[in-house]
């Protein structure tokens, strides 16, 4: 039985004393003492503060064995591996094991990498796998897992290929016939998404808008209408650009969402609509990483004009059954509705 398991309580005049019996030494250990009002808030239920020890104890037992049960697991192959978006702490165990037990860990920036293994004291040896050298480690990769050997990919923050490099040799190593492990870990349009009290059922992840305005408009009026969350990457040097951008081909009523420093000491989150935030960030300098997210477009009822709209259109060159197909799909309504608009539409033009 754990040394940690029995807390006795003794209740000396005003305070309160909290000892923990170690069954294996046959001790008992003072854990700490209370008064009386500070013991009330603290029963066994409801966890006290010292007995938070005995649970890490416990908990650092349980992951050491994590650990080595997902090191023994580790086989040849390669396997896509998460690592935190600032704080060092979000790394999973399994993340740690697989680092520690990989052949080579190819990373992004090795120097950069090079303190995340070395703050988890893992001495795996790195290089560097970037856009420029992808198609170079390409050959070299199948050819040490052509050896049985297991290979680390991680990027510089968070998930691999999300806005990363890295799947041309993820689809290279799948098609080659090795298996390709991914590793679940940090990601930041998740984190900002799940922040964000925004719809997250359905959510789009533009990645980065283009760098150019005229290029960074076309895109956000392609996105303008699209019924989901959507969720952009963004840097401090543009954030107010974007932002005025997405005011003026999104709809300044937009709610928003700007996510940053996630996970790390001065994270923040600014909520508002497109507009508001838009001034925000135009009026003072956000430093670091961020996230835009906002909220999906509005959807306005489809009306029997529109569809007959539509109809009068397709059926220039459409049959009947053709373009009440077409208008279907493209409004996303019931085809027997718009068939049966489309039967009076005929009617009344031959009368
Ligand atoms: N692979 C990473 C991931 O899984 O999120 C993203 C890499 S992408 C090159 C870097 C961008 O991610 C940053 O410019 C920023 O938009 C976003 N990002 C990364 N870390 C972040 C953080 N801690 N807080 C907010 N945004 C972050």
């Amino acid at each position: 039985m754990s040394p940690l398991a029995i807390i006795l309580r003794s209740l000396p005049s005003d305070r309160e004393t909290v000892l923990q019996f170690d069954q294996t030494t046959g001790t008992t250990v003072r854990i700490r003492t209370l008064t009386k009002s500070a013991a009330r808030m603290s029963s066994t239920e409801d966890q006290p503060p010292a007995n938070r020890d005995a649970v890490s104890a416990a908990v650092r037992n349980r992951m050491d064995a994590e650990l080595r049960a997902c090191a023994a697991r580790t086989s040849g192959g390669l396997y896509i591996v998460s690592t935190p978006i600032g704080n060092l702490s979000d790394i999973t165990l399994r993340a740690l094991a697989i680092l520690a037990t990989a052949d080579i860990v190819y990373a992004e920036d090795t120097r950069h990498s090079a303190h995340l293994l070395q703050h988890f004291q893992i001495n795996t040896h790195l290089k560097s796998s970037h856009d420029h050298n992808e198609e170079f480690r390409i050959t070299e990769i199948l050819d040490r897992l052509s050896r049985g050997q297991s290979i680390a990919m991680i990027s510089d923050a968070g998930t691999p290929l999300i806005s990363d490099p890295g799947y041309k040799i993820v689809r290279a190593v799948a098609a080659a016939g090795y298996d390709v492990v991914s590793v679940p870990g940090a990601a930041a349009m998740l984190t900002a998404l799940t922040s964000s009290g925004l719809p997250t059922d359905t959510f789009l992840f533009a990645g980065f808008l283009p760098s150019k305005q005229v290029a960074r408009q076309r895109r956000l009026t392609e996105l303008k209408d699209i019924p989901a969350t959507l969720v952009f990457y963004e840097s401090p040097s543009r954030i107010a650009a974007s932002c005025a951008d997405m005011v003026a081909k999104l709809g300044r009523d937009r709610t928003a969402v700007v996510a940053r420093e996630l996970t790390k000491r001065f994270e923040e989150v600014l909520r508002g609509t497109l507009a508001s935030l838009a001034d925000d960030v135009a009026t003072r300098t956000l430093k670091g990483e961020m996230v835009v997210v906002v909220s999906p477009a509005a959807q306005t009822p489809v009306t029997d004009d529109d569809i007959v709209a539509e109809l009068e259109a397709a059926l220039k060159d459409l049959s009947l059954k053709d373009a009440a197909r077409a208008v279907s799909e493209k409004l996303n309504v019931s085809r027997s509705k718009v068939y049966e608009l489309g039967l009076v539409l005929k009617k009344s033009s031959t009368s």
